[in-house]
């Protein structure tokens, strides 16, 4: 991103009250939150450094991990795709599902960041988002601002005023309760007609092929049960050897992200959903993540589980929101990690925006340096810049 679109994204949040409004509104939520459910579970500390070395020895392993995964996919009927770049996840799920079909689609990080929605939109296939946050962001034509609750910025006077507009009729912006459930009838029609769900993971154990997914809607539970064939979009860096150690690293994700326990905390073994007739289909995109396991002074970036907690603590996202980051994953850690996905020429904004302040480490349950690695990126860029400026 350049400069100046940089500066017209920061100047058009920072005029924008409603938007701040909802911002504001979840980060303090978000702090009593984390404060009392870590009073409530202490052991959550202890599970972290152990979620901590899970991460790391499954990274040290990584490439095994992804042929171990590919045998036992084959071995339970399912089809593995490794996709090495956003456009090779595009044009496998677009030959699979082709056009005139209706898809329903959980809340996927992986699926924002190669564009997948629009890609299938554009085919000619319908595809509705289940999350309610995403179904909004969807109805508003606007992205996600943070990666648990995407709609942060989004207030429930400006949900009322795109709901009224979208569907004809007015909806009463205290009445939360009655847009949820206007919400939930809507989708469900979507859900008994789709040919197709897409579903991600928070992590993938491999011995027993398996995706965890927490949720607190019962969204993603319909997502994968509803429709007779599945797709599984996530990334290299969510296999872990076991489900168990799944389990720990969802406890951890779910406690940081703000919730003492999730609605749903849902193990989807491949093998239980072929033996029940479904066509399932794996795409276990890269696009550039080894780079990160590469470059030995940036995998620290690779441990993230996505509880997005430094993000809520972060003093620049407390004022601007997801405008800091990268596309799809905001925030420090967010700038390093789409710095490989999308070349760290296209983060030098957000890179000079991190005021380097640590709030972001206090929080995280993985204690990841990301003030450091946001030094050594702009060290990083500045020789490669002087490099290409030298000849
Ligand atoms: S960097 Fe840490 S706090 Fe931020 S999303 Fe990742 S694990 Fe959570």
């Amino acid at each position: 991103m350049s400069w100046s679109s940089y500066v017209k994204d920061v100047t058009s949040i920072l005029d924008d009250k409603v938007k701040r409004l909802g911002i504001e509104r979840t980060v303090n939520h978000y702090e009593e939150d984390i404060v009392k459910i870590l009073g409530e579970y202490p052991e959550t500390l202890e599970l972290a450094k152990e979620v901590r070395k899970i991460r790391e020895e499954a990274l040290d392993k990584n490439a095994y991990l992804v042929d171990r995964l590919e045998s036992k996919c084959k071995k339970v009927g399912i089809d593995f795709y490794y996709a090495k770049s956003p456009s090779d996840v595009l044009r496998y799920i677009g030959d699979l599902i082709g056009g005139g079909k209706t898809v329903v689609k959980s809340k996927s990080m992986v699926s924002e960041e190669v564009g997948l929605r629009k890609y299938l939109e554009d085919l000619g296939t319908e595809v509705w988002e289940t999350d309610l946050g995403e179904f909004i962001l969807q109805l508003a034509d606007d992205t996600p601002m943070h990666i648990v609750t995407p709609s942060i910025h989004y207030s429930k006077e400006r949900v009322a005023e795109i709901f009224s507009r979208k569907f004809g009729k007015r909806f009463d912006p205290n009445d939360v309760e009655g847009m949820v459930r206007f919400f939930s009838s809507f989708m469900r029609r979507k859900y008994f007609e789709s040919d197709f769900g897409i579903i991600g993971s928070n992590s993938l154990g491999v011995e027993e092929p398996a995706s965890l997914l927490i949720h607190n809607e019962g969204n993603i539970t319909l997502t994968y049960n509803t429709p007779d064939k599945i797709v599984v979009l996530t990334d290299i860096f969510k296999l872990v050897p076991s489900v168990k150690d799944s389990i720990k690293i969802a406890l951890v994700t779910s406690r940081y992200a703000g919730y003492r326990i999730a609605g749903y905390y849902d193990v989807i073994f491949y093998k239980s959903l072929v033996e029940r007739g479904k066509d399932v289909h794996l795409v276990l995109l890269d696009g550039g993540r080894k780079k990160i396991l590469e470059e030995r002074e940036f995998t620290e970036a690779a441990l993230c589980i996505k509880c997005g907690a430094c993000m809520y603590k972060c003093t620049v996202y407390q004022l601007i929101g997801g405008v800091f980051g990268g596309p799809a994953y905001p925030s420090g850690i967010g700038t390093i990690i789409a710095s490989f996905l999308h070349g760290v020429e296209n983060l030098v904004p957000s890179l000079y925006t991190c005021l380097l302040d640590g709030r972001c480490v206090e929080a995280c349950p993985i204690d990841i340096d990301i003030p450091s690695m946001i030094v050594k990126l702009r060290a990083y860029y500045i020789s490669r810049a002087s490099s290409r400026y030298n000849g």
